[in-house]
């Protein structure tokens, strides 16, 4: 049975028995798989060792160069945008808000979509350095959970470096009047930007069942950020729904038209590509 089929969200037992159990940390990788004696998931599972050793000093610098941009760049923006302030935006910048979190949500799950289901990672540059990751977190989902600030944090911060970037630009050389008539469209990029930036951080407490601070979980039990038992209907081989990570919510309305699945099968029909073929040849590896 695929992960969507007959609405699995509605089947807790089929999601608990066919993705990997890291609520349990005694059984924290699968020992056999059901067609073999191959580990199903976890760090000893041997395509996650090997994408795991594809990590390089140049991606690391990579990312440490994105958190390094992105921080400063929110901080401007947030600065400016305190600046100019006027009360009576109060509404607007509570609507650009709402608006960020769900573009932010759409914006992950196309991304998180597209990187799982299409190319390899013999694509030059984008395979090793962004696809990787995406297929390590199927056959590896707790790997997440042992990689620090910056290896979580990187790529999602380099999505961001460029448009905050044209903002403060946009701060600096444009007059008041102007940044007053186009202040809710900047608080909405700012929104989308924040979001976008704890998109993998958020995800990551969505694979950690020990040791989250109460506030997380109290964030995730009233679903404002993915929850746990949400994102794991996204888990469940071949991994082809539920694909939006940041709160989750835009999973809803995607799931009831087959979002997904009408975009793969015209992007099939149109270039004859077959979705997920390297996802599922990454998780078939063995020693
Ligand atoms: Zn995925
Ligand atoms: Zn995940």
């Amino acid at each position: 049975m695929a992960a969507s089929e007959g609405g699995v969200a509605a089947d807790p037992s089929y999601i608990q028995q066919n993705s990997m159990p890291e609520d349990d940390p005694n059984k924290n990788e699968q020992p056999l798989s059901v067609e073999g004696n191959q580990p199903r998931w976890g760090p000893q599972h041997a395509g996650a060792k090997e994408l795991a050793n594809l990590y390089s000093g140049g991606k690391r610098l990579q990312e440490i160069l994105s958190v390094g941009m992105c921080f400063p760049l929110l901080a401007a923006t947030f600065g400016f945008l305190c600046y100019h302030f006027q009360w009576d935006n109060s509404l607007a910048i509570l609507l650009s808000a709402v608006a960020g979190i769900v573009t932010a949500d759409f914006f992950s799950g196309l991304v998180h979509w597209g990187a799982d289901t299409w190319g390899s990672i013999d694509v030059p540059v984008v395979g090793k350095n962004f696809l990787r990751p995406f297929r390590e977190h199927h056959i590896d989902p707790t790997a997440i959970t042992r990689h620090d600030f910056i290896e979580t944090n990187g790529d999602n911060c380099l999505l961001t470096v460029l448009p905050l970037a044209y903002q403060v630009y946009k701060f600096v050389t444009l007059s008041p009047l102007e940044i007053h008539n186009s202040y809710m469209w900047e608080c909405f990029i700012f929104f989308v930007a924040f979001f976008v930036m704890l998109t993998n951080q958020i995800h990551k407490w969505s694979h950690t069942y020990f040791g989250l601070p109460r506030w997380v979980t109290f964030l995730q039990d009233y679903h404002l950020i993915l929850p746990r038992k949400h994102h794991r209907i996204h888990h469940v081989s071949p991994h082809e729904t539920y694909y939006c990570i940041t709160t989750g919510w835009v999973n809803y309305p995607l799931e009831m038209v087959n979002f997904w699945c009408r975009l793969e099968e015209l992007i099939t029909a149109v270039t004859g590509a077959k979705p997920r073929a390297d996802d599922m040849m990454w998780a078939k590896k063995s020693d």
